[in-house]
Formats: C-alpha cells, structure tokens, sequence
C-alpha cells in the first residue's frame, strides 16, 4: 500500500513538475517572442525611417531638377522670343520701303571713316642723302641701298677718273638722285661772287650730263645755306639757281659723321633715327667720302630702324620734293 502510495506521489510530483515547465514555458515564449519582434520592429523603423529620408532627398533633388528645368526652359523661351524678334526687326527692315534712305545715309560716312584712316596714318618721308662723292665708299653705299631696295640722294662735286664716272653712272641707273654739291668744293672760290659761283655750277651740271646724260636741277651749297664761309647774302646763289631752273635743299637731321675725325657707328645710327618726329620731311645729312667708313657701316643699321618704323617712307630728293631750307629764297613758302 504504502509502496503505490510513493509511487502515487512521484507521479503527482512529476505532473506538477510538468505542468509548471508548461505553465513557465507557456509564458516565457511568448515573452521571448515578443522581445524578438520588439526589436525586429526597431530595426524595421530605422529602416523606414532611413527610407523616408532617402525618398525626401531623392525628391527634393527631383524638385531642383524640375526647377532648373524649368528655368532652362525659361531661358530658351526667351532666347526664342529674342530670335523671333530680332527676325521680325531684320524682316521688317529688309522690307521696309525706307531701306534706300539707310544706304545713302550710310555710305558717306563710311567714306568718313576712310578719310580718318588717312589722316591718322600720315606718312614720315625720309631723304637719305649722302655729300661731297663719289668716293672709295660709293659702290659700297650703292650695294646697301640695292640690298634694302632703297633710293636716296648723292650730292657729288667734280671728280675725273673712270671710278668716279662709274659711281655716277650707277647712281642714275640705279634709280637714285644725282645731285649737284659744286665742282670744286672750294668755299672762297666759288662764294667769292655769284659769277664765279655760276662757273662752278656750271662745270658739276655739265660734267654729270657729259658722264651720265642726266640733267640735275638738284642742287646743295658747300656747307649748306646757312654756312658761315661766306659774308655774302646766300639768296643771290639761290637766286641764280633758281634761274637755272634749279632748286637747293639743306638737312634738318645730321648725321654728324662729318664732326671730327672718327664719329662711332652707334651715334651715327642714333643721329639719324632720333628727331624724326618733328618733321614730315625728313633730309638726313650723311658723307660719301674717305675717311667716312663707319657712315657705310653705320647705313644698314640706319636703313632697318628706318624701315621698322610704320610711318616712314624712304624716298629720293626730286624737285617736287618739299624744299628743306635753312636759308629760304621765298620765305613766305
Ligand atoms: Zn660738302
């Protein structure tokens, strides 16, 4: 009895024990289950709300597109507008009857403007002219001159010999001004009076038109106008040249390689490229003669400064040229 009482109490312990294990387990899972889905739904709210956010962005950046869009849209519209308008002026004055009216208006000053150019782009004339030829350095001034294809002006004195012929003649076939500078050079000879000052014209015009056949009416005095040789009143020698039919010219730029005995290549080529400016005709003053040899060396430089120059015209004497005088036979010229 007493051992199925025992056996009797095991069993009723076991239930218990069982039904406890149920009751616990009937509540733990649920728990355990709801703390599982408590985070799960966490997580899933980060998620949307991390979603929310992106499709906010994505939005507003589909806004801004939409806008800039729009404002492109705006833009070409205007664009459009412009070119339809700016057609219908181009339309409207094509066909407008007043278009003859707009062409004579136009033309004349068009014509204005060209004249403006003109004046604005006057151009500096510059006579190279070399004294007192030919000499042991004609032929080599005539090559330079021949490279740069650049016509200047020889004032010669009577010289006999055929080298001298020679340089004279080159000097006419070569396009350049052969002009006379008096036969003998002689200052109280030929300034002693207008006769003898007309015997020594003369003798230079002859000799050149017996050597070259070439009739000068190209002519400067020995020291120019305004030299200081003589007391006489130099427009009595003008005045006789110009009833030779003759016209003198002087300088207003030197080159001053005729001062001393040795003038350097650089204040040669600096005496002849400065002071241009204040002149339309420039008369440069250089010497064809012995002893001149950096005049000759000096002369390529000169002729490239000169050229380089936009303005300037390089140009032989003619008797059209502008008269350049320090002693002006008519003043009032
Ligand atoms: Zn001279």
């Amino acid at each position: 009895m007493e051992q199925q009482s025992d056996y009797r109490r095991v069993r009723v312990n076991r239930l218990k024990r069982l039904i406890l294990l149920t009751i616990s387990l009937a509540w733990l899972i649920p728990c355990a289950l709801c703390i599982g889905l408590m985070v799960q739904v966490k997580g899933l709210h980060t998620q949307v709300q991390q979603l929310a956010e992106t499709v906010q962005k994505v939005q507003m950046s589909e806004t801004q597109t939409e806008e800039r869009s729009i404002d492109l849209q705006t833009r070409l519209d205007t664009i459009e507008e412009n070119i339809t308008q700016t057609t219908q002026v181009d339309m409207e004055e094509t066909t407008a009857p007043k278009q003859p009216e707009m062409l004579e208006v136009e033309l004349p000053e068009t014509e204005d403007e060209n004249a403006e150019e003109k004046e604005t782009q006057t151009t500096r004339r510059v006579y190279l002219t070399f004294d007192d030829g030919p000499s042991i350095y004609t032929q080599d001034i005539l090559d330079v001159l021949k490279e740069y294809d650049v016509k200047a002006t020889f004032f010669v004195n009577g010289k006999s010999g055929d080298q001298a012929d020679a340089a004279l003649v080159r000097i006419v076939e070569e396009g350049h001004t052969l002009g006379m500078h008096s036969y003998s050079h002689r200052y109280e000879q030929i300034y002693q009076s207008v006769e003898d000052f007309a015997a020594d014209y003369e003798k230079i015009h002859q000799h050149i038109l017996s050597v070259t056949g070439y009739d000068s009416k190209i002519y400067r005095f020995p020291g120019g106008s305004s030299n200081t040789k003589t007391d006489k009143d130099m427009k009595e020698y003008g005045a006789y040249l110009e009833s030779r039919g003759t016209v003198y010219f002087d300088w207003n730029i030197s080159s001053q390689d005729a001062t001393g005995e040795y003038m350097p290549v650089s204040s040669i080529v600096k005496n002849c490229t400065t002071g241009l400016e204040k002149h339309e005709d420039c008369v440069i003053l250089c010497h064809d003669a012995q002893g001149k040899a950096t005049t000759v060396e000096a002369l390529p430089i000169v002729i490239e400064k000169l050229l380089e120059m936009e303005d300037v015209e390089l140009l032989p004497i003619t008797e059209d040229t502008p008269l350049i005088q320090h002693v002006k036979l008519h003043p009032e010229e």
